[in-house]
């Protein structure tokens, strides 16, 4: 197996607190970040592109590739299907890239599980007013759909244990700013990084 060299990035929280706006933002800013395209049996959206957004599965062609292993994890959320698929994820990071996962927190666990090494960021709007303000103002999602998200906040939010860091997303700047802070921090640690070029530097610092 090829060692992964990249960060695997985790992004979670209820709908509506802006986790697109993000994931967008930093793929935008930075060239080592990339969005891990994840797998659905959700309708696109109004300006939804297929292949950058989700890959749109129907339910039989996603039924076919958890038979087949495909996904690192998926879920049924909010009455769909969503899945990571792993050679996606898997190439990025042995590019050496930083990959953003936007899951909900059932494919976080089954991450964690399977990627210790994971970071996982939670991601919070400001108020319930404004993440009710922020699904309804979206409208792609009808009544029963939304209602259907607000119900799942309570139990998504008793999932924050599991979770390393957490953003509260007032301003997507500053939240962007915040997650790229975390992930320059992860990646100076000294478990992340090749120390083996200091065993020289030790070795010719006796020698003096
Ligand atoms: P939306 O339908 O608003 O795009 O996404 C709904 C929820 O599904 C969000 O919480 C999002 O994080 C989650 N989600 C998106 N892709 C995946 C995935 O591949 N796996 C899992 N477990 N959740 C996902």
């Amino acid at each position: 197996m090829i060692e992964p060299k990249g960060l695997l990035v985790v992004i979670s929280g209820p709908s509506g607190g802006g986790k697109t706006t993000l994931w967008r933002l930093m793929v935008e800013r930075y060239p080592d970040v990339v969005f891990s395209v994840s797998a659905t049996t959700r309708q696109p959206r109004a300006g939804e592109v297929d292949g950058r957004d989700y890959f749109f599965y129907t339910k039989s062609r996603f039924q076919e590739e958890v038979a087949n292993n495909t996904f690192l994890e998926w879920a049924c959320v909010y009455g769909n299907y969503y899945g990571t698929i792993a050679s996606y994820v898997d190439n990025l990071l042995a590019a050496g890239k930083n990959v953003l996962l936007d899951i909900d927190t059932q494919g976080a666990r089954q991450i964690k599980a399977k990627r210790p090494e994971g970071i996982f960021v939670y991601i919070v709007p400001p108020s319930y007013e404004e993440l009710v303000a922020r699904i309804t103002r979206r409208g792609s999602e009808d009544l029963e759909a939304v209602a259907r998200r607000l119900q799942a906040v309570p139990d998504e939010l008793k999932e924050l244990g599991n979770y390393d860091y957490l953003i509260v997303n007032d301003d997507p700047e500053k939240a962007q700013q915040q997650l790229r802070c975390i992930m320059l921090a992860e990646a100076l640690r000294v478990k992340r990084q090749d120390t083996s070029w200091l065993e020289n530097f030790a070795r010719e610092a006796k020698k003096a």
